[in-house]
């Protein structure tokens, strides 16, 4: 009987450009896996804005079961113009966040050969780090309210929930892939001074952890202070963990200072596999530029790869990722947002060739 082994890939292209790169993307995937011998099992699933009109929902009622099925969803882009985010982003990507309880959402930040970095005197030596964001609770708990509407006595609160378990589990997240770098070394995002009660309890727990990993190097910023250094001194940071809205603030901009949007790769991340992982990129979809063909699919490939490293298969997505970084440093195809001329297919299919035979 074959040992080979198989993954079972829900794949949601979903809106605009995602239908473009999508393919690109599982293309690679699919060089990937004769190369290193393991079978993808793929299902598509057409949920979009588009299934959105025509049924009133972005997904079946049933869509979370269906994807409970897979191993770890592959998702392109959601949201186009005309459909609201609350409907696009809480009818799909949310539901599938929280359903899942993909408590981590893990940004790598890496300059590679031939993105521009807006930043003056910058190689691919000093930008090469991750984002760490929590994903499930924190500033955005949805916990809160607004009382005597339209009078002058209206007020709104909200609630930021820390809990323990929460904190506890994305910074062990952060400093057990420290302990697979280098450097080792785990940055977190604070505001003690000023938020008094949950960024002292964060900060709390971060020390807590830190004391499991001896061998691990810690510091901490105010969430103000580490954005300025993100932009002056990104060279400092190697895993950078952060609650959901620091984490969110820092997990934009952590791609941004590496270059192009369209090389920037995102996971939705259940660690203990109690639930399938989602792996999709950092760029929307591009209305702008969708039909056109000529969109970087970069960054899907990219999170293909870290989709194979989340399933097991760390040489297939190391390849892939060494793959892109040489290609890219050898002047081969690149798309407009990179300064070429190639189209997203043209990329898709080079570094597909590239992959299978490296
Ligand atoms: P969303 O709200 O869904 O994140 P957005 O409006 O923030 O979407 P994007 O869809 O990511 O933004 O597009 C932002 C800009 O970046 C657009 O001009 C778009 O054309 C460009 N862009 C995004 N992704 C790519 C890509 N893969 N290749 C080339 N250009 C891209
Ligand atoms: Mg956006």
């Amino acid at each position: 009987m074959s040992t080979r082994k198989k993954y079972r890939i829900a794949v949601i292209p979903g809106d605009g450009i995602g239908k473009e790169t999508t393919p690109e993307g599982l293309r690679v995937l699919d060089a990937a896996a004769r190369r290193f011998g393991f079978d993808l099992e793929l299902t598509h699933y057409d949920w979009s804005c588009e299934t959105y009109a025509q049924t009133g929902k972005m997904m079946p009622d049933d869509g979370l079961e269906q994807l409970r099925q897979s191993d770890s969803v592959f998702l392109g882009a959601v949201g186009w113009p005309g459909v609201p985010d609350h409907v696009s982003l809480w009818g799909l990507l949310i539901p599938i966040r929280r359903g899942f309880d993909q408590y981590v959402n893990l940004r790598p930040c890496k300059l590679l050969p031939g993105a521009t970095t807006p930043l003056a005197n910058r190689g691919p030596k000093d930008i090469d780090f991750y984002v760490v964001r929590e994903n499930t609770e924190g500033e955005y708990s949805s916990v809160g309210g607004r009382m005597f509407p339209g009078t002058d006595r209206e007020f709104v609160s909200q609630q930021s929930i820390l809990t323990r378990i929460g904190c506890d589990r994305v910074m062990k997240y952060a400093f057990e892939l420290a302990m697979t770098r280098p450097r080792k070394k785990v940055t977190s995002a604070t505001k003690s001074n000023g938020i008094t009660f949950t960024m002292p309890y964060w900060d709390e727990r971060f020390a807590e952890m830190a004391k499991n990993y001896p061998g691990v190097t810690t510091d901490q910023f105010h969430i103000d202070i580490l954005c300025a250094h993100f932009v002056q001194h990104p060279d400092w940071f190697d895993v950078v963990v952060g609650s959901n809205l620091f984490g969110d603030i820092l997990s934009d901009l952590g791609p941004a200072v590496a270059g192009s949007i369209g090389i920037a790769a995102s996971a939705n991340i259940n660690p203990e596999k109690a639930f399938p992982s989602m792996f999709e990129p950092v760029h929307g979809s591009a209305p702008d530029i969708a039909g056109k063909w000529i969109a970087n699919p970069i960054g899907q490939i990219w999170s293909g790869a870290m989709m194979l490293e989340h399933l097991g298969e760390k040489a297939a997505a190391d390849a892939i990722v060494q793959t892109i970084e040489r290609m890219l440093g050898e002047g081969g195809p690149r798309t407009r947002d990179m300064g070429g001329q190639a189209g997203t297919v043209d990329v898709g299919k080079a570094l597909a060739e590239a992959v299978g035979k490296a």
